[in-house]
């Protein structure tokens, strides 16, 4: 009977048939199965040795030396060898040595080459299958557990009732965009990959640190090991290649903190929670790490809410503005105003504060502009064609419109849709922190100005550039902040001394200056006697209604404010 198919290969076979996906269990069974044939093809022993460079991403070799059939007979030393090169520049070398006192047979040597070719086979689609298995749970480029492992771990503890032992950590690089800008997304890479090779080493058995994407990671820690984690996370130093020099790079990261209450808690709610704290830990706090409170989910469901709702307010027309007079101290009278948005739900008014900031983190805020802009443009029309002399009115624009290549002509499509004179106009603007934002600021400024449109720099003093900013921007106007104001009455405030250089340098300069937020006769007397005599502050008016703003216009109004 020819031995292929002998009850022993039969046998061989059916011993090898198992559903397991690791290469290690697979070459685990073979000795028992070899058995099944070892006396038909006088085998003494048999072994292979593996070399795989690249088993999975580099992440892990495989070499491996196994002796797979070691007859109690003993062998003779010459072998039966066989050499299969895989595609990956690895090698499987296997060799057949006779039962002791025995030589293998022609027949015995086609037996065994079939048997070799056999369990090369069953070996490579074992590591094959190995390798799918771990990259469909492995992120690609970091080697770090990926998304779909993370949820499968934590379907494992959930199911093992023990998930309230861990909490769960998003956290986020915070200098990454910066090194990514700086050095090239190259050394981005780089960073990623020995950032998460730290991670790698910090993790226990029991515990996993995924990659979400980008420079994201989330974890679920065993609760008594946080502490270790988040001081590991507080600092990583990287050592990069930028152009030919190694630098350290300081790596520091933010967290969003969510210590998982029971054992049934959904994941999904678990990642929101931390997430959430996250955010709240970036844009509120600007603090490294924050833990989950009930509020923090309150505050982001309301952002959630502001953005959703966005387009059907204004549509509504439930963004109304408002208009705070600016006084001349000089006669008590209005001689402008600002235009400022509030947003009637319902029966309550809201703030800007309560959504201007979550409408520029949405890149939402430039609609909004134009919208105040037109309902402006529309109130002078109104006002002049019941013979109301309008006042000069400015109008907030966040930077976020400079990357809006036809910002000018947006601006002057409103105004001209209105009919308006351009001299109404003011456009308010904060100062800005990077050169291309200032290169588009300038621009925009002597556009507004070829237009006839008078610019103002708000908030004055609490930027970044402000001195390089007013020498070279051709702007009309400086808004000096509230903050600079708020101690001058006091005997020995250091705020006095900055505010009145300030206003010699702007007024020197040639612009026209004015201080937001005056709230008492004392500080308005102290900024006349500095020069500046244009005020705009609660000691005359909080920002008013359209209605009410109109009768004081209409009426010529004189504040009754002594100094
Ligand atoms: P801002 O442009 O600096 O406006 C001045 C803010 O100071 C206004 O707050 C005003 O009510 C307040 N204020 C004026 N005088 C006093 C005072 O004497 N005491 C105190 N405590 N506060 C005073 P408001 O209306 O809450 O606006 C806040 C910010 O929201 C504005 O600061 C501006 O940055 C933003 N904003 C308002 N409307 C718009 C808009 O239509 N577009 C954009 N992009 N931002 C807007
Ligand atoms: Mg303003
Ligand atoms: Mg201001």
């Amino acid at each position: 009977m020819n031995t292929l198919c002998s009850e022993g290969f039969l046998r061989f076979f059916n011993a090898m048939q198992v559903d397991s996906v690791s290469t290690d269990d697979i070459l685990n069974l073979i000795p028992d199965a070899l058995i099944n044939i070892a006396d038909e093809i006088h085998l003494g022993k048999f072994e292979v040795r593996v070399e795989l460079p690249s088993v999975s991403q580099g992440l892990k070799e495989y070499n491996t030396l196994r002796v797979l059939y070691d007859a109690p007979e003993g062998h003779e030393i010459m072998s039966h060898s066989r050499i299969i090169k895989s595609q990956d520049k690895g090698t499987f070398c296997f060799a057949a040595f006779p039962l002791k006192g025995h030589s293998f047979s022609s027949e015995d040597k086609t037996s065994l080459d079939f048997l070799i070719k056999t369990i090369h086979s069953l070996v490579v689609k074992a590591i094959l299958a190995e390798q799918l298995n771990r990259r469909q749970f492995t992120d690609y480029m970091t080697g770090l557990p990926n998304n779909a492992f993370f949820m499968k771990f934590s379907n494992n503890l959930s199911m093992r009732g023990s998930l309230n032992n861990y909490t769960l950590l998003f956290s986020n690089l915070k200098n990454f965009n910066y090194i990514n800008q700086q050095y090239g997304s190259q050394v981005g890479d780089v960073v990623l990959k020995e950032y998460s090779l730290k991670l790698l080493g910090f993790y226990g058995k029991d515990e996993v640190i995924a990659r979400f994407g980008g420079d994201n990671f989330v974890a679920l820690i065993k609760n008594e090991h946080v502490e270790d984690y988040l001081n590991l996370i507080a600092l990583i130093n990287i050592n990069a290649a930028t152009g030919n020099q190694i630098r350290t790079l300081a790596i520091h990261s933010r967290s969003g903190v969510y210590p998982i209450p029971s054992p049934s808690t959904n994941i999904r709610d678990a990642i929101s929670c931390a997430n959430a704290s996250l955010a709240y830990a970036k844009k509120v706090a600007d603090s490294s790490c924050i833990w989950f409170r009930e509020e923090i989910l309150e505050r982001i469901n309301h952002d959630r809410e502001i953005i959703s709702y966005f387009r059907t307010a204004l549509t509504h027309k439930e963004y109304v503005v408002y208009y705070q007079p600016k006084v001349s101290l000089l006669n008590n009278r209005i001689e402008g105003c600002e235009a400022l948005v509030r947003w009637k739900r319902g029966d309550r008014i809201l703030p800007p504060g309560m959504f201007v900031p979550v409408l520029e983190d949405e890149g939402l805020i430039c609609d909004l502009d134009f919208y105040v802009l037109e309902r402006v443009c529309e109130d002078i029309r109104n006002w002049q064609r019941n013979g109301i002399t309008p006042a000069r009115i400015s109008v907030n624009f966040s930077k976020h419109n400079l990357r809006n290549p036809g910002l000018i002509d947006d601006v002057i499509a409103v105004i001209s849709k209105y009919r308006i004179n351009p001299d109404y106009l003011e456009i308010e603007l904060t100062e800005s922190a990077t050169s291309d934002d200032f290169e588009a600021l300038t621009k925009f400024v002597d556009e507004l100005k070829n237009h006839g449109i008078r610019t103002s720099i708000d908030d004055f003093g609490t930027g970044y550039s402000s001195l390089s900013l007013i020498k070279d921007l051709n702007v009309d106007v400086i808004k000096i902040d509230k903050s600079f104001i708020d101690n001058i009455t006091h005997p020995d405030s250091k705020d006095l001394i900055i505010l009145s250089s300030i206003l010699s340098m702007v007024t020197g300069l040639g612009n026209d200056v004015i201080a937001e937020g005056c709230e008492t006769v004392e500080q308005a007397r102290i900024l006349l006697e500095l020069g500046c005599h244009m005020i705009q502050g609660y000691l005359f008016d909080k920002p008013l209604p359209h209605d009410e703003f109109t009768d004081k216009l209409a009426g010529d109004y004189v504040y009754d404010i002594k100094l």
